[in-house]
């Protein structure tokens, strides 16, 4: 594993050629899930399953096989091949979460730990299977440390209205920030300023609401960061949803810019339609 950071165009790379082993569903004939249940030995010694190490596991916490950082874990969420999100029962998605929020806990000594998920082809999921990925990072990424200046101190933007609140439950919101990067881009966060992701019931019932709202409205694949703080700084938590439709081509990779086939307001209006 190599970083380097382009002095130029200020954009950070990992070289990790592991990752171009990586099986890819439908790629190969006779193509055996490593997440399905049963198939438990394809993948490497498991850190940990839930609930307790029973056969009957909702939730597998594994090391990623083609690892992009030394610290890259797989987080299958499901033993079923097409749960997502929006279909598991309610209990086995807050365990889910709370999965997430210990996992996160094990690295509070790196630099920065960043929670995402893959959802569907065009999102970038070698594997159909619902998992998420947990990578640990010994620098806080560029991007991060941008989110730090706005989102810290008495001047943290998301406190301060830069998300416009759709719905609310219990300390927590979903919002649409003050500008969408991506389509249909929303996102999860407390009302009230916190560093660390919390996974409360709150959470958990907007986040399987949203994800409906979004496939009710047409959304097949989805990307999720869960941004926490970086190690000993401050911050204001969120969990953005980045639905993909389309692809990134020539304008965007040449400016640096994004285009949107639709207004903000036509897109909240329509969330709240779908959304129940
Ligand atoms: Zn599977
Ligand atoms: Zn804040
Ligand atoms: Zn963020």
């Amino acid at each position: 594993m190599e970083f380097r950071r382009d002095p130029l165009r200020l954009i950070g790379v990992i070289v990790a050629p592991e990752r171009s082993r990586r099986p890819h569903e439908g790629k190969t004939k006779e193509f055996r899930c490593p997440f399905c249940k049963g198939n438990e030995e394809l993948t490497p010694p498991e850190i940990a399953r839930f609930p307790g190490d029973g056969e009957d596991w909702l939730v597998r916490v594994i090391p990623n096989k083609y690892p992009i950082v030394p610290d890259h874990e797989v987080i299958v969420e499901t033993p079923s091949h097409e749960a997502d999100i929006d279909i598991l029962p309610g209990e086995h998605l807050q365990l889910l979460v709370r999965v997430w929020y210990e996992r996160l806990k094990a690295y509070h000594s790196k630099e920065y730990v960043l929670l995402f998920r893959n959802y569907g082809l065009d999102a970038g999921a070698s594997l159909v299977h619902p998992h998420a990925q947990l990578i640990a990072l010994d620098r806080v990424p560029d991007l991060v440390e941008a989110e730090v200046r706005g989102l810290s101190g008495d001047s943290c933007l998301l406190c301060g209205g830069y998300a416009t609140v759709l719905v609310k439950d219990d300390g927590c919101a979903v919002g649409v920030p003050n500008v969408q990067a991506f389509p249909y881009e929303v996102w999860i966060f407390p009302t009230k300023h916190a560093r660390i992701f919390e996974p409360s019931e709150a959470f958990v019932h907007l986040l399987r609401r949203t994800i409906a709202a979004l496939k009710r409205m047409g959304i097949k694949s989805y990307n999720m960061v869960l941004h926490q703080s970086p190690r000993s700084r401050d911050y204001h938590w969120h969990l953005e949803i980045l639905p993909r439709m389309g692809r990134l081509a020539g304008f965007e990779l040449g400016t640096g810019m994004r285009v949107l086939h639709h207004s903000r307001e036509e897109f909240m209006e329509q969330f709240l339609r779908f959304y129940r």
